[in-house]
């Protein structure tokens, strides 16, 4: 069977690895379709198809985009997208410009805390200095001592009721899915599962997705336990939207690696089903 992950970072968001190094990780696995999906930012992916196409791989173009969808923060990965396209590279541009004011309020909410230099600190952790995010934050934490690891570091700083969360205006979803859609990718929600979303909202949620033009969800992730698969696979098809899978690397050990991750369920349309890049791995069955 083909193995396609459609979702990934590298160091150009809040990953470890360089783009280059996250399609040889992703060949290692033996993934054959990779989209590199980094937050916020589409920097890595002429690294990556360069990479792809040496190591015989197919490389998606791809981006995750930070989205308030009411209190709540959604991320949409945009797949297939031109990462060229104006108003998708402009959109991204003024995210990427939020996030810097957003850091600083961050580092000036942990040095009420007791916690100072996490601007500095965080910024030396980017690889990119245009995208800081919350991870180069917890990767610093840890660093300092702040905390043993990611996950305490999540827990204890950078959530809402810690030290260091601040509420951040992200674009619209409307925005979101507009820039992908107008630059040729398809739009699709990213672990819908992490929201703590009812069933209610969800539904809310799916539904406004769709309605702008929204085609797909993630059922097979790294942010989903395995529990969840079955519940978003049946929502995807309630939906009619397609299912993708993708394990959200970020960095080696720490959760899911590229390409290892299940199946998506038989009853499930892929959201890759009629891709003409899939064509050169005919010799796979596309289940
Ligand atoms: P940001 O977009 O800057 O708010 O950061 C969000 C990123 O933080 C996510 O994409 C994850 O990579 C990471 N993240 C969020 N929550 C956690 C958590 N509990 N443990 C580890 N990483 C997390
Ligand atoms: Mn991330
Ligand atoms: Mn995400
Ligand atoms: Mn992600």
């Amino acid at each position: 069977m083909l193995n396609i992950d459609l979702h990934c970072h590298s160091n150009v968001s809040d990953g470890v690895l360089p783009p280059a190094g996250v399609v040889a990780r992703a060949a290692a696995n033996g993934v054959h379709v990779l989209a590199l999906t980094d937050h916020d930012d589409v920097a890595g992916i002429a690294a990556a198809r360069l990479a792809a196409d040496a190591a015989g791989l197919t490389l998606i173009p791809g981006v995750e985009i930070s989205v308030s969808w009411g209190a709540q923060t959604v991320h949409i990965v945009g797949l297939r997208i031109d990462p060229l396209h104006p108003e998708l590279v402009a959109g991204l541009h003024a995210i990427r410009l939020g996030r810097i004011e957003r850091a600083r309020r961050m580092a000036d909410d942990l040095a009420h805390h007791g916690i100072v230099g996490a601007y500095e600190g965080a910024h030396a952790y980017a690889a990119n200095k245009q995208m800081l995010g919350r991870t180069h934050f917890a990767r610093w934490l840890v660093g300092q001592g702040h905390a043993p690891d990611m996950r305490s570091a999540f827990r204890r700083y950078l959530t809402r009721g810690n030290p260091g969360y601040v509420e951040h205006e992200w674009t619209s979803l409307e925005n979101a899915v507009g820039w992908i859609r107008a630059s040729g990718g398809i739009a699709v929600i990213a672990h819908p599962g992490r929201y703590g979303l009812d069933a209610r909202a969800l539904h809310l949620l799916l539904d406004a997705f769709r309605s702008l033009g929204g085609e797909a969800i993630e059922v097979i992730t790294g942010s989903h336990h395995p529990s969840e698969y079955g519940k978003f696979a049946d929502l995807a098809r309630a939906f009619g939207l397609k299912a993708s899978r993708g394990a959200d690397f970020h960095a080696p050990g720490e959760s899911v690696d590229i390409g290892r991750l299940p199946a998506l369920p038989h009853y499930c349309q892929p959201v890759w089903q009629d891709w003409p890049e899939l064509a050169q791995h005919s010799s796979f069955s596309l289940a």
